[in-house]
């Protein structure tokens, strides 16, 4: 059985599309979905916008499936319903010389919710993206028919799920292959530079040598000073999972009031953090450090206050990424942009998913404090540097894409669309589906 219903106002990570939908919870595989007509199954939340938002309709909230189901730890092939999260993932198969083959910025994703957006993760060059590593998973549509989805086994529906935004059906569980590791702290090093251009010489350099690649950005500086990170799995330090999760919490009360993300606050920020890291510095950091910095505050999201924020998040080609250098100019000239921008190379592995945002490129994130219109302008305008350049936004993070832009960043979204569920939809597909 379900739970019980309420009506919520829960929103997604960026509190910006305050949402009227009526809420329910899956606690068991064999739960029955709601009768409603207009559903979405949603994990933690942890994507920014409106793909984990159904304004108007039923979300069905899977994080209560948190169980494993099976774990070989000689394969390292692990199985589990689908609200367990790289977090717990982690946990449990660190110890055994096994890692997450791809993970995001956060460890509180959960499997299916990586499994819908085709996550990407610092090793995106030399991995590919999360679904090149899901070898099963279980999905139930809204008729009951209960499916096995495998690269053999309908695997029209495995390549339209993975990446396929929840809309294709319920992802009871999923099977991955995950990565050995021998050690589990990371060998780590830091270098600031000064221009974007350094940051694309940095990126080829690095890639050859590093598996793990990141770099932050001052979205405010117009040169585009940053701080290249790159990583291996370190050679000595054991296999300690060292993964327990931060107890220090932004308070609600931030998140009721003004945002703490100004011009001035964003400002000292970044120059503190680039006078902190400059030159070039090595270090060794646990998994949870080098991986999930982000998580060790939680509700982090609250310091933009009420209003929320948006992130854009887009892919440019390599031939054309001097536009960045132009969407740079229009951030820092329109005075917003936050302490969060993030740069990276993607690689030449593809997915098997129909709607992959990955691609090869550079790939910019950076979040926005919401300043309402102006705010959403300059979103547009980004958006369409993003087309000029024959790039793509993701829908994991974005709230404002418009249907056409959609359209031409995915050129398989008519094969996609043959599969959705006619009993699903989200705010977003009901946004870019017109
Ligand atoms: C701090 C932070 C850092 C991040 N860093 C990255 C990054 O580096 N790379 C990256 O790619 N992303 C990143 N993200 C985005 C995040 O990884 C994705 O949005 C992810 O999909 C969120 O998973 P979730 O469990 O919260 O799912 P939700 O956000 O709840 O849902 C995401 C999608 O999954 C679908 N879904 C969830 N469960 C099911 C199910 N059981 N059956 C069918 N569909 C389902 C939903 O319908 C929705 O379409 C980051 C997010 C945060 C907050």
């Amino acid at each position: 059985m379900s739970g019980l219903l309420s009506c919520n106002m829960n929103d997604s990570w960026g509190n910006v599309c305050q949402p009227r939908q009526v809420q329910s919870t899956l606690n068991w595989r064999t739960d029955v979905l709601p009768a409603a007509d207009k559903k979405l199954v949603v994990g933690n939340r942890r994507s920014y916008g409106d793909v984990c938002i159904n304004d108007g309709g039923a979300i069905i909230d899977a994080t209560g499936l948190n169980r494993f189901i099976s774990f070989d730890k000689a394969t390292g092939l692990v199985r589990c319903e689908a609200g367990v999260t790289l977090w717990q993932v982690a946990k449990l198969v660190v110890p055994h010389g096994w890692f997450l083959p791809v993970t995001p910025g956060t460890g509180f994703v959960t499997v299916a919710g990586a499994v819908a957006n085709d996550v990407h993760g610092k090793n995106h060059h030399v991995a590919g993206s999360f679904g090149c590593f899901v070898k099963k998973f279980q999905l139930r549509r809204s008729n009951g028919d209960e499916l096995l989805c495998s690269e053999s086994e309908n695997a029209d529906f495995f390549a339209a799920t993975i990446g396929g935004l929840g809309l294709t059906g319920f992802i009871g569980w999923v099977e991955l292959a995950l990565k050995p590791i021998e050690q589990s702290k990371m060998a780590v090093e830091s270098v600031s530079y000064s221009t974007y251009e350094e940051f694309l010489a940095l990126s080829g350099e690095s890639e050859k040598t590093h598996e793990y690649c990141v770099s932050w950005i001052d979205c405010l500086d117009k040169s585009g000073r940053g701080v290249f990170f790159r990583g291996n799995h370190a050679d000595e330090g054991g296999l300690d999972a060292d993964l327990d999760t931060s107890k220090r919490s932004v308070p609600a009360v931030v998140g009721a009031g003004f945002p703490l993300v100004n011009r001035l606050s964003v400002n000292l920020f970044n120059a503190a953090y680039i006078r902190a890291h400059s030159g070039n510095r090595q270090y060794t950091e646990t998994i949870a450090k080098f991986f999930y910095p982000l998580d060790s505050l939680l509700n982090w999201n609250r310091i933009y206050g009420r209003k929320g924020f948006y992130q854009f998040q887009c892919v440019v080609p390599q031939e054309n990424t001097e536009i960045l250098t132009e969407a740079f100019a229009r951030i820092s000239a329109a005075n917003q942009g936050s302490f969060l921008s993030v740069l990276k190379t993607m690689g030449t592995i593809t997915s098997p998913a129909l709607l992959s945002f990955c691609r090869p490129g550079v790939t910019l994130a950076i979040d926005f404090p919401n300043r309402g219109n102006k705010t959403r302008q300059l979103l547009l305008a980004l958006e369409e540097l993003v087309m000029q350049a024959g790039g793509a936004i993701y829908p994991a993070k974005d709230a404002t894409m418009s249907a056409a832009t959609f359209e031409k960043s995915f050129p398989k979204l008519a094969e996609y669309t043959q599969f959705v569920d006619p009993a699903f939809t989200s705010s977003f597909w009901q946004r870019v589906n017109t």
